[in-house]
């Protein structure tokens, strides 16, 4: 403390998956002031204006003090013991699999490694699923087949030394801004520098583009498949980089080559110009270092896994990867999806980057945890799960730090899931969440500046968010929540933590275990090679745990100091050690619009975070956009008979949405743009997830977000 009472804390931004470094400075239990961290390598000291407004979102407006079950206050033993109860005895008479556990992004890594290790290693189901699985699946899927695991190999500084950024499938000038601040940088101190965004709207990303392609929606794997075939007939491959370290091209290639006779036809199927194509191709194939940066709208769709894969060979086909500069870089929109995805937040891992596909990695988990009760197969994923809670097969349900009444396809059957089922559970910050409506138990979570644990960043980097102030209430840290109700399951021995850091160490010892690289000199028979390897951090203090300085993983014996690039020696974690080119017969959304319908698109507008319970709160986060609305391309306004500023409704599967038509050559002819962070407590029929159908990724199970046919007229 210094001599004025104030405190200075090094802590992250929790509102995206860049995850910028802040320095809080906290007087009498508040932070009442943040500016970015100039040593955290995410953003040398820049925020944005969400991230320098955190401290106006704090206060007790709207937060959940004390726990609850069926609206009355009680105490926290009583709420933890009905859970419990609950929990057990619907397990004794329907099995494990009847129960289920719902998480999020927003979660700590210590919170998601013990939830994940409740359901999986104790409960005995895999039914531990995120809304990660909304916005990561299929770029998670899409890594393992090419890498043999879920990595990202390039980092941020990539973003400043590549000489060409493909921008695909995002809009980071809005969505992830202080990483799209150091493209416009690096261009800015080098013209000759080129930026492409691939988006059929015409984005604030779009708009500072050298050059902008307005694809057809759903596009993506056909202009990638095209540029594969570019690349092979311009002489473009880097031949020796596929024999030396890849596998399975020439397959890749013929298939891309069986959906066109040639390159105008990708044209004709992105509805471009095919001049403008063969621009974009002359620069991928012309440029020495090339990073495609894409993110929801790739995965938010059910051919995300192709359309990813599609990206990543031509990154594998020109050896642009796993070098400075180059690279297929994965953005995620949470804060924590990776860190989620590193002690197996989704259904279908195990921890540790370890699956339920090898029965050997079953059993290295179980051994380490000593469960008595693992689960052997993958559980449901989002969509399914809720669909199960609504078929009646799922009777208990925990949704942590998330609200799927707004953010899940076909919201309404998540409403009316929910409504019937016996247990909801909700652990939540404010009150003012849709999905806290039909929760039986409520529990009282604590938030930004009162916890303490890590989370991984897009670039792998780990920090340490700071607990700064006291939670108000009886809000507890969620780690501590899962703690105590496993407790009362029965399992203390196994859930004996005092501190974050102790489930840190735990988390970093699993990911050491039995784990050597392939070219490693010692090595056992039974080790299972991971990139992910913390292990370095297996035996951390609690003051260096504090104290922890931002680094990018592997963490390990021989990375003490993290790794910057991952594939720099072209052994990937496959079994052969190649990378792997995946063919992909490209495919358009599952569900087109008639006659009658228009495609609504839906994102992130730029001041605002996920469903506004903390951005909702800051007066001048509303002034960039302060309603719900609708972007509609002129032609559309004409023939569906709308006018500039009023309002519209858009209908699909019963739910409706009304918004302010905003008439706009932003949006191609035949698409309308909507933003998703208004919900029914800030504005009537307005959440858009409403009308989303409840289409899948096969291969992963991400809901198509990004493309859902509605009508529209006028309100
Ligand atoms: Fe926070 Fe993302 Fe803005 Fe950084 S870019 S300050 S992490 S919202």
């Amino acid at each position: 403390a210094s001599i004025t009472g104030q405190t200075i804390s090094k802590t992250n931004c929790p509102y995206c998956g860049v995850g910028c470094g802040i320095e809080a400075t906290v007087e009498n239990n508040k932070v009442i002031a943040v500016k970015g961290n100039v040593e955290h390598p995410a953003n040398l000291g820049r925020l944005c204006v969400k991230g320098s407004s955190l401290h106006e979102t704090q206060g007790l407006q709207n937060r959940i003090l004390h726990p609850r079950v069926k609206g009355k206050n009680v105490s926290w033993d009583k709420a933890t013991s009905t859970i419990a109860d609950h929990f057990k005895a619907t397990i004794a008479q329907y099995g494990p699999d009847s129960v289920a556990f719902y998480l999020s992004g927003q979660l700590l890594t210590e919170d998601y490694y013990v939830a994940n290790k409740l359901m999986k290693g104790f409960i005995g189901s895999g039914n531990v699923d995120t809304n990660s699985r909304l916005c990561m699946a299929s770029a998670t899927a899409a890594h393992k087949r090419a890498f043999g695991e879920d990595v990202v190999a390039g980092c941020y500084d990539d973003l400043s030394s590549a000489e060409a950024i493909f921008i695909i499938g995002a809009n980071p000038a809005y969505a992830h801004p202080i990483v799209y601040q150091r493209m416009i940088k690096a261009r800015e101190e080098n013209p000759a520098r080129k930026i492409v965004v691939i988006d059929p709207r015409r984005t604030a990303s779009a708009k500072d583009a050298d050059l902008h392609l307005a694809i057809k929606p759903g596009s993506d794997a056909y202009f990638y498949n095209g540029l594969l075939i570019y690349l092979a007939e311009q002489g473009k491959l880097d031949k020796d980089y596929i024999a030396k370290h890849c596998h399975g091209f020439e397959q890749a290639l013929e298939t891309a080559k069986s959906q066109f006779s040639d390159i105008s036809d990708v044209a004709i199927a992105c509805d471009i110009e095919l001049s403008l194509l063969l621009e974009s191709y002359q620069i991928f194939a012309e440029t020495d270092k090339v990073v495609t940066f894409f993110s929801q709208g790739i995965n938010q769709s059910s051919s995300g896994v192709d359309k990813a894969n599609a990206i990543i060979n031509c990154h594998l086909a020109t050896g642009k990867i796993g070098r400075e500069g180059a690279g297929a870089f994965s953005i995620t929109g949470q804060p924590n999806a990776m860190g989620g995805r590193e002690v197996g937040g989704l259904s279908t891992q195990l921890a540790a980057h370890l699956h339920f596909e090898n029965s050997n990695e079953i059993d290295l988990v179980k051994r380490f945890w000593q469960a008595p009760n693992i689960a052997t197969k993958p559980g449901l994923k989002a969509v399914d799960m809720f669909d199960e809670v609504n078929s009646g097969k799922i009777k208990a349900i925990w949704i942590m730090a998330t609200n799927p009444v707004v953010s899940m396809p076909n919201a309404n059957l998540v409403k009316r899931a929910l409504e019937k089922c016996p247990m909801v559970v909700v652990s939540e910050c404010y009150e003012n969440t849709d999905t806290i409506n039909y929760a039986d138990v409520v529990l009282p979570a604590s938030t930004w500046g009162e916890k303490q644990g890590s989370v991984t960043n897009s670039d792998r980097t780990i920090s340490v968010h700071q607990s700064m102030i006291k939670a108000p209430g009886e809000a507890k840290n969620d780690w501590q929540i899962i703690t105590d109700v496993a407790h009362k399951l029965g399992f203390k021995d196994a859930f004996n933590y005092q501190h974050a850091v102790d489930i840190f160490r735990e988390h970093a010892a699993l990911s050491g275990f039995e784990n050597s690289h392939p070219l490693a000199e010692k090595k056992a028979e039974k080790d299972i090679y991971r990139v992910f390897d913390i292990s370095a951090l297996a035996n951390i203090s609690q003051s260096d745990y504090e104290n922890f300085i931002p680094t990018k993983w592997p963490i390990n014996v021989a990375n003490p100091n993290g790794v910057q690039r991952i594939f720099t020696d072209g052994v990937f974690a496959t079994k052969n050690q190649k990378a792997n080119f995946i063919p992909i017969i490209a495919q358009l959304p599952k569900i087109l619009p008639d006659k009658t319908q228009v495609v609504m698109n839906s994102g992130r507008i730029r001041d605002q975070w996920h469903t506004m319970s903390r951005t909702g709160r800051v007066a001048k986060l509303m002034t960039h956009s302060d309603e719900p609305y609708i972007a509609v391309n002129p032609d559309d306004a004409q023939r569906f008979q709308l006018a500039d500023k009023q309002l519209a409704v858009l209908s699909n599967l019963s739910a409706d949405y009304i918004g302010r038509v905003n008439i706009t050559n932003e949006q191609r002819t035949g698409e309308i743009f909507v933003p998703i962070h208004w919900n029914d407590n800030f504005s009537a029929s307005a959440r858009v997830s409403a009308l989303v159908n409840p289409i899948t990724d096969e291969l992963c199970g991400q809901p198509e977000l990004k493309h859902s046919p509605v009508r529209i007229k006028p309100f």
